[in-house]
């Protein structure tokens, strides 16, 4: 692992966000926080707690990653309710195995688990991912001990994000 990433302990939110929205990043990190009335956040959490319910749910690791359930032969699951934005999905699991992987447990794999649209997505760790997740740690860090939100421009998930308020008034 690069050494100006050792001491990093990020969430899988945080991962997920950089990919969503940096602006959203540097919030979350700041601890703006404006999801409690969020309609679709609630569904989101309603879908989380009533599907798989067998499975042991929301495994903490070290307080830093939260895994939603894991599966047989090392399979983490991650439950989403839509695949609107699946790229931050996809590099939130992939992070979750590359942070395993530092801890010395191999041959893990992932799934994003969308019950909603009875989906389901393969994750694995391609050539150069261990790379780019290192590389994302480092701009993350820059992203949030900036003393100002990045500027971003007006997209489509801004429609649906309840930070929209502070962002586009
Ligand atoms: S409203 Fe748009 S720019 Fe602002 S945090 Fe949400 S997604 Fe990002």
């Amino acid at each position: 692992m690069d050494n100006s990433i050792a001491h990093l302990k990020l969430t899988g939110t945080q991962i997920n966000y950089y990919f969503l929205c940096q602006r959203k990043l540097w919030y979350f990190a700041h601890d703006i926080q404006m999801e409690q009335n969020n309609d679709a956040v609630y569904l989101g959490k309603l879908i989380h707690e009533t599907s798989y319910e067998r499975e042991k749910k929301e495994i903490d690791i070290d307080g830093t990653i939260k895994i939603d359930f894991i599966g047989k032969d090392r399979v983490i699951h991650e439950v989403k309710k839509s695949d609107k934005v699946e790229e931050p999905h996809i590099w939130q699991l992939k992070y979750y195995i590359w942070y395993l992987k530092q801890k010395g447990v191999e041959g893990v794999t992932g799934k994003i688990n969308y019950p909603k649209l009875k989906k389901i997505l393969d994750v694995v760790l391609e050539n150069g991912d261990m790379e780019k997740i290192e590389t994302i740690m480092v701009d993350i860090n820059r992203i949030i001990t900036s003393p100002l939100p990045p500027v971003v421009n007006r997209m489509k998930i801004c429609k649906s994000c309840s930070y929209g308020d502070i962002c586009w008034v």
